[in-house]
Protein backbone atom coordinates (compact mmCIF):
# COMPACT_ATOMS: atom_id res chain seq x y z
CA UNK A 1 0.00 0.00 0.00
CA UNK A 2 1.19 3.37 -1.02
CA UNK A 3 1.96 5.65 1.61
CA UNK A 4 -0.60 8.52 0.51
CA UNK A 5 -2.81 6.00 0.80
CA UNK A 6 -1.95 4.47 4.30
CA UNK A 7 -2.34 7.68 6.07
CA UNK A 8 -5.81 8.23 4.39
CA UNK A 9 -6.79 4.81 5.82
CA UNK A 10 -5.33 5.42 9.05
CA UNK A 11 -7.20 8.88 9.24
CA UNK A 12 -10.62 8.28 7.88
CA UNK A 13 -10.58 4.69 8.62
CA UNK A 14 -11.72 1.37 6.81
CA UNK A 15 -14.11 3.69 4.14
CA UNK A 16 -10.64 5.21 3.80
CA UNK A 17 -11.43 8.41 0.87
CA UNK A 18 -11.25 7.43 -2.85
CA UNK A 19 -9.36 10.77 -3.71
CA UNK A 20 -10.43 10.70 -7.21
CA UNK A 21 -14.34 12.66 -7.35
CA UNK A 22 -16.53 12.02 -10.35
CA UNK A 23 -15.73 14.25 -13.30
CA UNK A 24 -17.21 14.03 -16.47
CA UNK A 25 -18.56 16.22 -19.22
CA UNK A 26 -21.70 17.36 -20.35
CA UNK A 27 -23.88 20.24 -22.34
CA UNK A 28 -25.26 22.82 -21.07
CA UNK A 29 -26.38 26.39 -21.84
CA UNK A 30 -24.61 29.71 -21.21
CA UNK A 31 -25.05 33.13 -22.34
CA UNK A 32 -27.38 32.31 -25.03
CA UNK A 33 -25.95 29.38 -26.53
CA UNK A 34 -24.97 25.42 -25.92
CA UNK A 35 -21.83 24.98 -24.64
CA UNK A 36 -19.71 22.01 -22.95
CA UNK A 37 -19.24 21.93 -19.41
CA UNK A 38 -17.29 20.10 -16.95
CA UNK A 39 -18.96 18.82 -13.77
CA UNK A 40 -17.08 17.45 -10.75
CA UNK A 41 -18.23 16.09 -8.00
CA UNK A 42 -16.20 16.17 -5.25
CA UNK A 43 -15.95 13.31 -2.08
CA UNK A 44 -16.27 14.77 1.31
CA UNK A 45 -18.10 13.70 4.50
CA UNK A 46 -21.15 14.76 3.15
CA UNK A 47 -24.25 17.73 3.61
CA UNK A 48 -24.58 18.60 7.06
CA UNK A 49 -27.94 18.16 6.78
CA UNK A 50 -27.68 14.04 7.01
CA UNK A 51 -26.42 15.00 10.79
CA UNK A 52 -29.85 15.11 11.73
CA UNK A 53 -31.92 13.44 9.31
CA UNK A 54 -31.39 14.36 5.50
CA UNK A 55 -34.30 15.32 2.40
CA UNK A 56 -36.01 12.65 2.07
CA UNK A 57 -35.08 11.93 -2.45
CA UNK A 58 -31.33 12.27 -1.36
CA UNK A 59 -28.64 9.15 -1.07
CA UNK A 60 -26.07 11.20 -1.73
CA UNK A 61 -25.13 10.40 1.93
CA UNK A 62 -24.01 6.65 1.08
CA UNK A 63 -21.11 7.75 -0.42
CA UNK A 64 -19.44 10.43 1.94
CA UNK A 65 -17.02 9.81 4.06
CA UNK A 66 -17.33 9.34 7.72
CA UNK A 67 -15.46 12.75 8.88
CA UNK A 68 -14.78 15.65 7.40
CA UNK A 69 -12.17 15.56 4.89
CA UNK A 70 -8.69 17.38 5.43
CA UNK A 71 -7.41 19.90 3.12
CA UNK A 72 -4.86 17.36 1.49
CA UNK A 73 -7.77 15.29 0.44
CA UNK A 74 -9.64 18.13 -0.47
CA UNK A 75 -7.02 19.86 -2.46
CA UNK A 76 -6.09 16.80 -4.41
CA UNK A 77 -9.60 16.88 -5.60
CA UNK A 78 -9.34 20.21 -7.11
CA UNK A 79 -5.71 19.68 -8.62
CA UNK A 80 -7.69 16.44 -10.33
CA UNK A 81 -10.55 18.91 -11.11
CA UNK A 82 -7.85 21.64 -12.74
CA UNK A 83 -5.71 18.81 -14.59
CA UNK A 84 -9.09 17.53 -16.16
CA UNK A 85 -10.28 20.80 -17.42
CA UNK A 86 -9.44 21.17 -21.38
CA UNK A 87 -10.97 24.80 -22.22
CA UNK A 88 -15.04 23.90 -21.04
CA UNK A 89 -16.23 27.39 -20.84
CA UNK A 90 -18.41 26.23 -17.69
CA UNK A 91 -16.99 24.44 -14.73
CA UNK A 92 -19.63 22.64 -11.77
CA UNK A 93 -18.49 21.89 -8.94
CA UNK A 94 -20.85 20.03 -6.31
CA UNK A 95 -20.22 18.46 -3.35
CA UNK A 96 -23.26 16.45 -2.68
CA UNK A 97 -23.73 18.53 0.03
CA UNK A 98 -22.60 22.62 0.70
CA UNK A 99 -19.27 23.80 -1.05
CA UNK A 100 -19.44 26.90 0.96
CA UNK A 101 -19.97 25.01 4.34
CA UNK A 102 -16.31 25.50 6.02
CA UNK A 103 -16.91 22.24 7.77
CA UNK A 104 -17.53 20.12 4.64
CA UNK A 105 -14.97 21.81 2.47
CA UNK A 106 -12.00 23.12 3.33
CA UNK A 107 -11.88 27.31 2.92
CA UNK A 108 -8.34 26.95 1.45
CA UNK A 109 -9.07 24.33 -0.80
CA UNK A 110 -11.83 26.46 -2.14
CA UNK A 111 -9.56 28.76 -2.48
CA UNK A 112 -6.99 26.71 -4.61
CA UNK A 113 -10.31 25.78 -6.88
CA UNK A 114 -10.87 29.32 -7.10
CA UNK A 115 -7.49 30.41 -7.95
CA UNK A 116 -7.24 27.65 -10.55
CA UNK A 117 -10.31 28.60 -12.66
CA UNK A 118 -11.09 32.48 -12.04
CA UNK A 119 -10.43 34.37 -15.39
CA UNK A 120 -10.01 30.80 -17.31
CA UNK A 121 -13.56 30.19 -17.47
CA UNK A 122 -16.56 31.78 -18.16
CA UNK A 123 -18.76 30.47 -15.66
CA UNK A 124 -18.25 28.69 -12.40
CA UNK A 125 -21.21 26.90 -11.27
CA UNK A 126 -21.14 26.04 -6.75
CA UNK A 127 -23.57 24.34 -5.17
CA UNK A 128 -24.37 25.27 -0.62
CA UNK A 129 -26.84 25.09 1.37
CA UNK A 130 -28.69 28.81 1.94
CA UNK A 131 -27.83 28.96 5.16
CA UNK A 132 -24.09 28.88 4.15
CA UNK A 133 -24.54 31.78 2.07
CA UNK A 134 -22.81 34.54 4.13
CA UNK A 135 -20.78 37.20 3.93
CA UNK A 136 -17.66 35.85 4.90
CA UNK A 137 -18.50 33.01 2.67
CA UNK A 138 -19.13 35.27 -0.39
CA UNK A 139 -15.90 37.27 0.30
CA UNK A 140 -14.16 34.21 -0.77
CA UNK A 141 -15.94 34.19 -4.05
CA UNK A 142 -14.91 37.81 -4.61
CA UNK A 143 -12.83 39.14 -6.94
CA UNK A 144 -12.64 36.46 -9.43
CA UNK A 145 -12.79 37.13 -13.32
CA UNK A 146 -15.52 34.43 -14.28
CA UNK A 147 -19.17 34.83 -13.35
CA UNK A 148 -20.11 32.70 -10.66
CA UNK A 149 -23.64 30.96 -9.60
CA UNK A 150 -24.23 29.87 -6.15
CA UNK A 151 -26.81 27.00 -6.67
CA UNK A 152 -29.53 26.49 -4.02
CA UNK A 153 -31.79 23.79 -3.57
CA UNK A 154 -35.03 25.38 -2.62
CA UNK A 155 -37.30 22.60 -4.11
CA UNK A 156 -40.72 23.68 -3.06
CA UNK A 157 -42.23 26.97 -2.83
CA UNK A 158 -44.64 25.13 -0.90
CA UNK A 159 -43.88 24.97 3.10
CA UNK A 160 -45.17 21.82 3.61
CA UNK A 161 -44.26 19.96 0.48
CA UNK A 162 -40.31 21.35 1.11
CA UNK A 163 -40.42 20.68 5.20
CA UNK A 164 -42.51 18.08 5.62
CA UNK A 165 -42.44 15.99 2.26
CA UNK A 166 -38.83 16.63 1.47
CA UNK A 167 -37.75 17.53 4.75
CA UNK A 168 -35.62 20.38 3.54
CA UNK A 169 -35.60 21.82 7.05
CA UNK A 170 -35.10 25.40 4.89
CA UNK A 171 -37.46 28.55 5.98
CA UNK A 172 -38.16 31.13 3.46
CA UNK A 173 -36.38 33.28 5.45
CA UNK A 174 -33.27 32.02 5.38
CA UNK A 175 -33.54 31.45 1.68
CA UNK A 176 -34.55 34.50 0.82
CA UNK A 177 -31.47 36.30 2.80
CA UNK A 178 -28.81 33.99 0.67
CA UNK A 179 -31.13 35.44 -2.24
CA UNK A 180 -30.55 39.06 -1.39
CA UNK A 181 -27.48 38.41 -0.02
CA UNK A 182 -25.85 36.81 -3.51
CA UNK A 183 -28.35 39.52 -5.39
CA UNK A 184 -26.27 42.59 -3.36
CA UNK A 185 -22.79 41.31 -3.80
CA UNK A 186 -23.56 40.77 -7.51
CA UNK A 187 -23.12 36.88 -7.97
CA UNK A 188 -25.39 34.61 -10.56
CA UNK A 189 -28.18 32.35 -9.01
CA UNK A 190 -29.55 28.76 -9.94
CA UNK A 191 -32.28 27.07 -8.19
CA UNK A 192 -33.11 23.55 -8.07
CA UNK A 193 -36.84 22.64 -7.94
CA UNK A 194 -37.61 19.28 -7.28
CA UNK A 195 -40.05 17.07 -9.50
CA UNK A 196 -42.44 15.01 -7.70
CA UNK A 197 -41.34 14.23 -4.33
CA UNK A 198 -42.81 11.84 -2.36
CA UNK A 199 -46.56 11.67 -1.46
CA UNK A 200 -47.76 13.47 -4.09
CA UNK A 201 -50.03 12.29 -6.99
CA UNK A 202 -48.53 13.31 -10.67
CA UNK A 203 -50.94 16.35 -11.00
CA UNK A 204 -50.00 17.37 -7.17
CA UNK A 205 -46.04 17.10 -8.36
CA UNK A 206 -46.90 18.90 -11.71
CA UNK A 207 -48.61 21.69 -9.69
CA UNK A 208 -45.95 22.00 -7.81
CA UNK A 209 -42.83 21.93 -9.64
CA UNK A 210 -45.13 25.16 -11.87
CA UNK A 211 -45.48 27.10 -8.75
CA UNK A 212 -42.03 26.89 -7.51
CA UNK A 213 -40.15 27.52 -10.92
CA UNK A 214 -43.04 30.54 -11.48
CA UNK A 215 -41.47 31.67 -8.56
CA UNK A 216 -38.14 30.78 -8.78
CA UNK A 217 -37.74 32.69 -12.36
CA UNK A 218 -38.85 36.09 -10.47
CA UNK A 219 -35.17 36.01 -9.34
CA UNK A 220 -32.97 33.15 -10.49
CA UNK A 221 -30.98 33.76 -13.33
CA UNK A 222 -31.15 29.70 -14.31
CA UNK A 223 -33.73 27.41 -12.68
CA UNK A 224 -33.15 23.83 -12.81
CA UNK A 225 -35.93 21.21 -12.99
CA UNK A 226 -34.67 18.24 -10.96
CA UNK A 227 -37.30 15.23 -11.85
CA UNK A 228 -36.61 12.73 -8.65
CA UNK A 229 -34.98 9.15 -9.25
CA UNK A 230 -34.71 6.62 -6.79
CA UNK A 231 -31.38 6.53 -5.21
CA UNK A 232 -30.30 3.70 -2.59
CA UNK A 233 -30.90 4.09 1.15
CA UNK A 234 -33.76 6.56 1.21
CA UNK A 235 -37.58 7.11 1.92
CA UNK A 236 -38.81 7.51 -1.76
CA UNK A 237 -36.65 4.04 -2.23
CA UNK A 238 -37.98 2.37 0.76
CA UNK A 239 -41.83 3.43 -0.70
CA UNK A 240 -40.69 2.65 -4.41
CA UNK A 241 -40.08 -0.83 -3.65
CA UNK A 242 -43.69 -1.37 -1.55
CA UNK A 243 -44.76 -0.62 -5.11
CA UNK A 244 -45.99 3.18 -3.31
CA UNK A 245 -43.64 5.38 -5.04
CA UNK A 246 -43.37 6.12 -9.02
CA UNK A 247 -41.06 8.23 -10.78
CA UNK A 248 -42.73 11.12 -12.45
CA UNK A 249 -43.22 10.31 -16.05
CA UNK A 250 -41.30 12.52 -18.65
CA UNK A 251 -44.15 13.73 -20.33
CA UNK A 252 -44.44 15.39 -16.97
CA UNK A 253 -41.14 16.76 -17.20
CA UNK A 254 -41.82 18.17 -20.72
CA UNK A 255 -45.49 19.67 -19.71
CA UNK A 256 -43.68 21.23 -16.58
CA UNK A 257 -41.12 22.81 -18.00
CA UNK A 258 -43.22 24.67 -20.64
CA UNK A 259 -44.16 27.43 -17.95
CA UNK A 260 -41.10 29.08 -19.07
CA UNK A 261 -41.87 30.07 -22.25
CA UNK A 262 -41.52 34.34 -22.19
CA UNK A 263 -39.84 34.26 -19.04
CA UNK A 264 -36.34 35.43 -20.52
CA UNK A 265 -34.75 33.11 -18.10
CA UNK A 266 -32.84 30.02 -18.52
CA UNK A 267 -34.98 26.99 -17.36
CA UNK A 268 -33.15 23.71 -17.35
CA UNK A 269 -33.69 20.41 -16.71
CA UNK A 270 -30.92 17.37 -16.67
CA UNK A 271 -33.12 13.69 -15.55
CA UNK A 272 -30.89 11.32 -14.03
CA UNK A 273 -31.52 7.52 -15.51
CA UNK A 274 -34.23 9.11 -17.79
CA UNK A 275 -36.40 6.07 -19.65
CA UNK A 276 -35.10 3.54 -16.43
CA UNK A 277 -37.23 2.16 -13.97
CA UNK A 278 -35.40 4.45 -11.01
CA UNK A 279 -35.59 7.52 -13.41
CA UNK A 280 -37.94 9.71 -14.83
CA UNK A 281 -39.49 7.22 -17.50
CA UNK A 282 -43.44 6.61 -19.85
CA UNK A 283 -43.80 3.39 -20.45
CA UNK A 284 -40.81 2.48 -22.25
CA UNK A 285 -42.14 3.36 -26.28
CA UNK A 286 -40.90 7.05 -26.32
CA UNK A 287 -38.49 7.27 -23.49
CA UNK A 288 -35.31 7.86 -25.89
CA UNK A 289 -37.13 10.15 -27.63
CA UNK A 290 -38.72 12.67 -24.96
CA UNK A 291 -35.58 13.16 -22.81
CA UNK A 292 -33.48 13.44 -26.01
CA UNK A 293 -36.29 16.42 -26.55
CA UNK A 294 -36.14 17.60 -22.47
CA UNK A 295 -32.13 17.56 -22.81
CA UNK A 296 -32.19 19.18 -26.19
CA UNK A 297 -34.64 22.09 -24.95
CA UNK A 298 -32.04 22.76 -22.10
CA UNK A 299 -29.07 23.08 -24.21
CA UNK A 300 -30.83 25.51 -26.45
CA UNK A 301 -33.80 26.74 -24.89
CA UNK A 302 -35.77 26.66 -27.83
CA UNK A 303 -39.21 25.63 -26.82
CA UNK A 304 -40.18 24.31 -29.81
CA UNK A 305 -38.11 21.00 -28.55
CA UNK A 306 -41.33 20.54 -25.86
CA UNK A 307 -43.93 20.21 -28.83
CA UNK A 308 -43.41 16.77 -28.87
CA UNK A 309 -45.95 13.61 -29.37
CA UNK A 310 -45.42 9.80 -28.58
CA UNK A 311 -47.48 6.79 -27.96
CA UNK A 312 -46.97 7.11 -24.37
CA UNK A 313 -48.73 10.52 -24.53
CA UNK A 314 -52.36 9.35 -23.86
CA UNK A 315 -51.32 6.90 -21.16
CA UNK A 316 -49.59 9.12 -19.46
CA UNK A 317 -52.98 11.44 -19.42
CA UNK A 318 -54.91 7.88 -18.50
CA UNK A 319 -52.39 7.71 -15.40
CA UNK A 320 -53.05 10.89 -13.96
CA UNK A 321 -56.95 10.91 -14.59
CA UNK A 322 -57.00 7.83 -13.02
CA UNK A 323 -54.79 8.43 -10.14
CA UNK A 324 -56.89 11.65 -9.28
CA UNK A 325 -59.57 9.35 -8.51
CA UNK A 326 -57.53 6.29 -6.45
CA UNK A 327 -58.15 5.89 -3.16
CA UNK A 328 -54.74 5.22 -2.06
CA UNK A 329 -51.22 6.94 -3.05
CA UNK A 330 -48.65 5.24 -4.66
CA UNK A 331 -47.70 4.19 -8.09
CA UNK A 332 -51.44 2.70 -9.80
CA UNK A 333 -49.87 1.65 -13.19
CA UNK A 334 -49.67 -1.57 -12.41
CA UNK A 335 -53.31 -1.65 -11.52
CA UNK A 336 -54.43 0.42 -14.76
CA UNK A 337 -52.90 -0.64 -17.57
S1 LIG B 1 -30.70 17.17 -1.06
FE1 LIG B 1 -29.04 18.58 -0.54
S2 LIG B 1 -29.68 19.45 1.45
FE2 LIG B 1 -30.87 17.59 1.16
S3 LIG B 1 -29.68 16.01 2.20
FE3 LIG B 1 -29.10 15.96 0.01
S4 LIG B 1 -27.30 17.25 -0.14
FE4 LIG B 1 -28.29 17.73 1.85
Amino acid sequence: MKMASLSRRLKYGRRSPNPIPSIWREKDHLNGEPVDSLVAIFRTGGCRHFLDSGCTMCGYYTGALPRPIDEDLAMEQVERLLSSHSGEPMVKVYTSGSILDPWEFPPTALRGLLDGLCGTVEAIVLESRPEFVTPSALQMLEGCGSRIYVALGLESVNEFVRNVLINKDLSMEAYQRAVSLLRSEGFGIKVYVLLKPPFLTEREAMADSIATIKFALGHADIVSLNPVNVQSGTVVEYLWKRGLYRPPWLWTVVEVLKVGKGSGRVLVSHPTAPGRPRGPHNDGSDDREVSEAIYRFSWTQDYSYLEIDGPSRRKWAAYIGFEDKAVMRGNVEEAIF
